[in-house]
């Protein structure tokens, strides 16, 4: 794909909505975009997302190649927000996790909220 080529993957709820839930576009499905389709969600309002890149997970998910114009952790990148300040209430981190965990992990928690079909 050339720098700057926007193509628009499209991502709505996995959940039966309502058919008179109010409709919200979201753009990008970064860690905000993906916590504001779980609050549309909670709301029971319906989330449409729109993503340019072919992936989720903004600049968490980690690219051997970076890509012009695409933001990307490096590495060896760990969050420095605690796993406890970062959960949502009722998706709470697992033991088993670091406290400060690494992107990859990051990454893998952000695509387990399940709110992407
Ligand atoms: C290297 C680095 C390290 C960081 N480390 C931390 C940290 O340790 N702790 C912390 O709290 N914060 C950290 N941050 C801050 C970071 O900005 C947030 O953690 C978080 O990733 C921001 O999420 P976001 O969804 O706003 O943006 P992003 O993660 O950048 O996601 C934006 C998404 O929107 C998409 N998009 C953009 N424009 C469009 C468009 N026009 N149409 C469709 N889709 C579009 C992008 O492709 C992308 O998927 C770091 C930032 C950087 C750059």
């Amino acid at each position: 794909m050339a720098p700057n080529q926007a193509t628009t993957t499209r991502a709505t709820s996995t959940e039966p909505l309502d058919e008179s839930g109010r409709r919200v576009a979201i753009i990008g499905a970064g860690a905000s975009g993906l916590a504001a389709i779980k609050c549309c969600l909670d709301e029971g309002l319906v989330p449409v997302c729109f993503e340019r890149t072919s992936e989720f997970g903004g600049l968490w998910r980690y690219k051997d190649d970076p890509v012009e114009g695409q933001g990307c952790v490096m590495k060896s990148t760990v969050i420095n927000v605690s796993k406890e300040m970062m959960s949502y209430s009722d998706f709470p981190a697992p033991e088993n996790l670091p406290i400060f965990m690494h992107n990859s992990q990051v990454c893998r928690r952000l695509l387990s909220l399940k709110v992407l079909s």
